[in-house]
């Protein structure tokens, strides 16, 4: 088999990721360990991955971005996964972005992308409640205005990069007796700012190297010109239409992570011996890691379609949600695969398959739980 390029890959990126497989390798694998034991990066790792060029590498030079586009963000997702990273949130983090370039006013994406650029700001999205996960319209936090303030109360769950957050959109009710209308984003920026607190980090199967946090903000007062653009009732609307990217960026991250696992055990059964032969000689390993590589490359032939759909402006959120449910789904099915044929030692948490398997669960539940994303497919049936 000719060895597979993605097709939107071209010389520029290849430099690009390069210097993205450096940066993993130096600056994070040698602290992963750390990092899942004190459950989240040193605050400093942003501002380095800020001074590489790592971070809004799709932002625009002109508000600090790198200038690329979503290739480029393919890029350093995947590195981070073909390591099987999950700990620095670097996904949310542009995610956070996008929704200031797309819906934030002039002034806004001026204000806050620069710092966000650097690593200065690390962004944040809170919508999760205790009472309000997929159902985003039945969320409680409240954010009314004040004169030329909105004063933000409620708290959030789960929320990603919580710890470290200097900039969170908080998805809050401007107008609580409608339900998807009135809903809005309020950016705040955190540091020093009374009545918003960082509850605990919280303890997870998986993904523990990353910062998800319980948020409280008791009468937090911003002023006016912090709500995203500058328009109230319009967050639900701008969540929606931005979700083509978040399901995309997750898709990207699980098919990374299918390739690693599968060079991963691939090079493990070669070694491992049992009754006289390697492990890779016995068929079932053969016929299991045959059926592996075939499903992560038809994962990977969409994945790269979906990457290529959205840098030219086409991918639809159907298509998006197909991305997201499949490419999850099949990711926790190849890590489970795989650690089988590791035996006792894919149980051990010093072997990375072991990461890859607990890492991969959380994907089918966030950005949108599977079974929500099948709901939006079936009504284009
Ligand atoms: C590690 C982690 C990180 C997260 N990061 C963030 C973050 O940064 N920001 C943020 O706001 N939130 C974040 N979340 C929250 C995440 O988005 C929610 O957990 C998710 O939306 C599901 O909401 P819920 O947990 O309340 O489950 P529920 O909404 O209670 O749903 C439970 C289950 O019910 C089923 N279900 C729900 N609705 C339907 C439906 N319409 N049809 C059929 N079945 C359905 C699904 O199987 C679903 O898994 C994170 C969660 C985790 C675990």
């Amino acid at each position: 088999m000719a060895p597979y390029r993605s097709p939107w890959m071209d010389e520029e990126l290849d430099l690009f990721r390069d210097a993205a497989r450096r940066f993993v390798e130096n600056e994070i694998l040698p602290h992963d360990a750390r990092y899942r034991e004190q459950h989240h990066v040193d605050r400093e790792l942003w501002n380095k991955a800020g001074e590489v060029g790592l971070l809004c590498t799709d932002i625009p030079a002109e508000y600090g971005g790198v200038g690329g586009d979503v290739r480029h963000e393919a890029v350093v997702v995947e590195e981070l996964g073909r390591r099987g990273i999950t700990s620095l949130g670097h996904s949310v983090h542009s995610i956070v972005a996008h929704y200031l370039l797309n819906y934030g006013t002039e002034e806004q994406k001026q204000r806050w992308l620069p710092r966000m650029a650097t690593g200065e700001l690390v962004g944040a999205i809170a919508m999760t409640e205790a009472g309000a996960g997929s159902d985003l319209q039945a969320v409680k936090t409240r954010a009314h205005r004040d004169g030329d303030h909105y004063v933000i109360k409620g708290s959030k769950t789960f929320i990603s990069n919580g710890l470290h957050a200097g900039l969170v959109g908080v998805v809050a009710k401007t107008d609580a007796a409608q339900r998807a209308k009135g809903i809005s984003i309020v950016m705040v920026e955190t540091r020093d700012q009374p009545g918003y607190r960082v509850g605990r980090v919280l303890e997870k199967i998986g993904q523990n190297g990353w910062d998800t946090a319980e948020l409280f903000l008791d009468d937090v007062r911003v002023p006016a010109d912090c709500l995203l653009g500058g328009v109230e009732g319009q967050g639900f609307a701008q969540l929606m239409d931005d979700l083509p990217y978040e399901r995309t960026l997750l898709a990207i991250g699980g098919v990374a992570a299918m390739e690693y696992a599968l060079s991963l055990t691939v090079d493990y059964t070669r070694h491992r011996k049992a009754f006289g032969k390697a492990l890779l000689e016995m068929q079932n390993t053969r016929f299991k890691l045959a059926e592996v590589k075939t499903r992560v490359h038809i994962a990977r032939v969409f994945i790269d379609d979906c990457i290529v759909k959205l840098r030219d402006g086409q991918l639809d959120t159907v298509t998006a949600s197909m991305a997201k449910w499949w490419v999850t789904d099949l990711q926790n099915n190849v890590a489970d695969e795989c650690l089988q044929l590791f035996g006792g030692y894919g149980y051990m948490k010093e072997y990375p398959i072991s990461q890859l398997y607990v890492d991969s669960r959380v994907q089918r539940i966030y950005g949108g739980a599977n079974e929500v994303l099948k709901e939006i497919i079936a009504r284009s049936l």
